[in-house]
């Protein structure tokens, strides 16, 4: 109605509106963080329904996470007024396996397919590439694997491969390994991540009988994050929205500053092509900030401003009421007294008034989380981990969960692999390698394989009766699953299967844990209907479950936490060789380097009220401890913005501190090199020579090079044999 119509509009300003209201043609909203893209959406979403333009699931709407495809849906519902049901509102994958499950066997798939993690595809790549012994340390799985999802993200099937995408990569073989996966996955009823994008794009290419279908369905088309897109995303959303009369009616909202996917094949490149795709589009930029106080945006602002190759927008404060608080720079001693600080801070934070629920630490890489996690569980304060490193990846979790998949599929050989000698049952490389190779031969799967096995006798005595009593337990489940649901199916699985009892009888500190995680598995299981709906929620959703009846502090990765916000936000371990990361570094491009600059950028504005960025002058990796020095973004940020602060007792400030302890090794210290010992007192620093453009220089570790830049502490030195590296000036020596 119009006046629902009247109270929702109200509450943008005008260009937000204009982009609303300019419901039918391509548009794009090209703007910076916080200013709204996302609520533009969202709205936009409300509008559509509100007008009377669409049913609710003629809309399809992309979000990057899950997470926010949950907030999209409560916001629409709240806009509405009632619960969004029926939506085609999701990740990419999500929708793209709800479009697989649809028309599956139009490329030799059923329905009830499974979705392979990581761990499952390395396996199973390994034995694809078996016949084609390759050198594997020359080649490993992992490297190949790497090649084949960059194909995926580029919708790239081996049949599209021409030899000019072709790559030398397994001596030239990548592309037939590449074949006899996929064709492996098939006989599997299996696919991979990858192939629910490549899949779904695949038969919309070649079924227009489908594609019209889903031309007719969705009037309208809504994708947030549109700079993170790749390539095969791209083509999928060019196919759905073109219409047969040529119009489309979508709409993407993107930052070209936050584009930090490009590892994962996102082209910002996207952005540009849009107008040339989409003739005629309308592009609104939105340049006022919602979010964060006038010193996040200008620090933010000061960083991002050091990137060369951007498309350059405007943002100002929306926010003209408060000033607010300088970005802090807190110098720490290590990465013990870093997680000290955080908490104890988050702590104090806390005790003023802020809620948890409102404060998140943002790493650069999963490895940060443990020190903060022990030391939130030592203070007793209530974290979680967003993102799914924790829960589902654990062992016991993921042996349970390929124990349901067997159940779920009899099929999955790679769940059946993973259980089939878990509680020990005598079965090793011998027994296995007899599964598989009768497996193959009658072109069975492997539990199929296996009871052909024990009955005709090749598997005798112990080890044959123990696969015998899997076989018979997992049939027994299935009858139990039939009757009773999957709860008690699961329980008496795990149960029967010794599973449970290999954990009760296990004497280190974590298996109780184990079994308590266990217990909530189950706890999971009950808030789904069937077991193939929790399986699939698994496989896409892989994110800690939530207790939502808590604030909780949140810990995620910086990749995790775009499109998010939180009052405040830390960001710790500003670092060289952590942030920017170490990869980017011995990389040594201009290209690794910017995306870092973004993924910082992305880091800051989240905060709306307080940012908080630490570094440490020395970290411990793995049982070493590591001297660090300060992140080289910390040097572009605006002074005005920030304000610097060292909390290391007696110790120097940044670089002092730790330009002196690198002189006890190279920057790029291997653990070998390294000392285990925490460094001892910093000396005062040495006077840093000053370098020209062009000048030879030699390095202890590096050798010699060529300067090819210079700034306040550093040069950037091309190596002839080490690559690029960006060095303190003191530890270079003139030729
Ligand atoms: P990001 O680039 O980080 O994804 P975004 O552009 O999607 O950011 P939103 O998350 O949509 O920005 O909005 C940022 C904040 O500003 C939200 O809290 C939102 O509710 C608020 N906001 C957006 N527009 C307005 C407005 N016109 N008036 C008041 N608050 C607004
Ligand atoms: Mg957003």
């Amino acid at each position: 109605s119009p006046t629902q119509g009247e109270a929702y509009l109200a509450r943008l300003n005008p260009e937000q509106r204009a982009a609303i209201e300019t419901t039918d043609g391509p548009l794009l909203v090209l703007a910076g963080a916080g200013t709204g893209k996302t609520r533009v959406l969202t709205t936009r979403f409300a509008h559509i329904l509100l007008t009377e333009r669409a049913k609710p699931w003629q809309i399809l709407a992309v979000t990057f996470t899950n997470k926010a495809a949950r907030e999209m849906r409560e916001r629409v519902s709240t806009l509405l007024g009632n619960p969004a049901e029926g939506l085609w509102l999701g990740t990419f994958h999500a929708l793209c396996a709800r479009m697989l499950r649809r028309h599956a066997e139009t490329i030799g798939l059923t329905s009830s397919f499974t979705i392979l993690d990581t761990d499952d595809q390395l396996r199973l790549l390994k034995q694809v590439m078996e016949p084609w012994r390759l050198d594997t340390k020359r080649w490993p799985a992992p490297g190949l694997l790497g090649v084949i999802q960059r194909w995926k993200d580029r919708g790239l099937t081996p049949a599209r491969i021409t030899p000019a995408e072709d790559t030398d990569f397994a001596n030239g073989h990548a592309r037939a390994i590449y074949d006899a996966y996929q064709q492996r996955l098939k006989q599997l009823n299996a696919c991979d991540f990858g192939d629910l994008m490549l899949h779904v794009t695949e038969i919309l290419r070649t079924h227009p009988d489908i594609l019209a279908q889903y031309h007719r369905l969705f009037r309208y088309i809504l994708v947030d994050e549109y700079q993170d897109t790749n390539t095969v995303q791209y083509l999928w959303l060019r196919l759905l929205a073109k219409q047969p009369d040529g119009s489309a009616n979508i709409c993407c909202v993107g930052d070209d500053d936050q584009s930090i996917y490009s590892w994962r094949g996102a082209e910002v490149e996207n952005i540009l092509r849009f107008e040339k795709d989409f003739p005629g589009a309308q592009v609104v930029r939105l340049e006022r900030n919602y979010r964060s106080t006038r010193h996040i945006l200008g620090a933010a602002a000061g960083l991002i401003a050091h990137n060369g190759e951007r498309l350059g927008k405007t943002l100002r404060s929306g926010r003209e009421d408060s000033e607010g608080e300088k970005v802090r720079v807190v110098g720490v001693w290590d990465s013990d007294a870093e997680a000290r600080s955080v908490c104890e801070r988050a702590e104090s934070l806390r005790r003023q008034g802020h809620s948890l629920a409102e404060m998140a630490i943002l790493v650069r890489a999963g490895f940060q989380t443990r020190a903060f996690e022990e030391r939130l569980v030592q203070t007793g304060l209530p974290y979680r981990i967003v993102g799914g490193i924790r829960f589902y990846e654990r062992a016991e979790i993921r042996d349970t969960l390929a124990y349901l998949r067997v159940l779920n599929q009899p099929a999955d050989d790679l769940a059946f692999e993973r259980i089939v000698n878990t509680p020990k049952r005598g079965v090793g490389p011998a027994a296995l390698q007899k599964l598989h190779a009768s497996a193959r031969g009658q072109n069975q799967p492997l539990t199929a394989a296996a009871r052909t096995l024990t009955e005709n006798g090749t598997l005798k005595g112990k080890l044959g009766e123990q696969i015998g009593t899997l076989l018979n337990t997992l049939d027994a489940t299935r009858d139990i699953l039939a009757r009773d649901g999957h709860v008690v199916a699961t329980e008496y699985l795990l149960e029967e299967s010794g599973y449970l009892e290999m954990w009760r009888q296990d004497r280190s500190p974590e298996a109780p844990g184990r079994l308590e995680n266990l217990k909530e598995l189950v706890r999971a299981l009950a808030d789904f209907p069937t077991l193939g709906e929790f399986l699939e929620h698994v496989a896409l959703v892989m994110e800690q479950d939530e207790n939502a009846q808590e604030a909780r502090l949140s810990i995620m990765t910086l990749h995790g936490a775009k499109g998010l916000e939180f009052d405040i936000v830390f960001l710790p371990g500003w670092e060289e060789g952590v942030f920017p990361s170490q990869r980017t570094l011995d990389e040594g491009g201009l290209k690794g380097l910017e995306e870092e600059r973004r993924l910082a950028y992305v880091g800051i504005t989240r905060a709306r009220k307080l940012a908080l960025i630490y570094h440490a002058g020395s970290r411990r990796i793995y049982a070493n401890w590591q001297p660090s020095m300060p992140s080289r973004f910390l040097d572009e940020l605006p002074e005005e913005h920030i304000t610097r602060k060292n909390e290391g007792g007696t110790r120097q400030p940044g670089l002092r501190t730790t330009e002196s302890l690198f002189a006890a090794g190279p920057l790029n210290a291997t653990p070998g090199l390294s000392s285990s010992r925490r460094p001892s007192t910093p000396r005062p620093a040495a006077t840093a020579p000053t370098f020209a453009l062009g000048q030879q220089v030699r390095h202890p570790r590096f050798g010699e090079g060529t300067v090819i830049a210079v700034d306040r502490h550093h040069v950037e030195v091309a190596f002839e044999a080490a690559g690029t590296k960006r060095l303190l000036s003191s530890f270079i020596e003139k030729l």
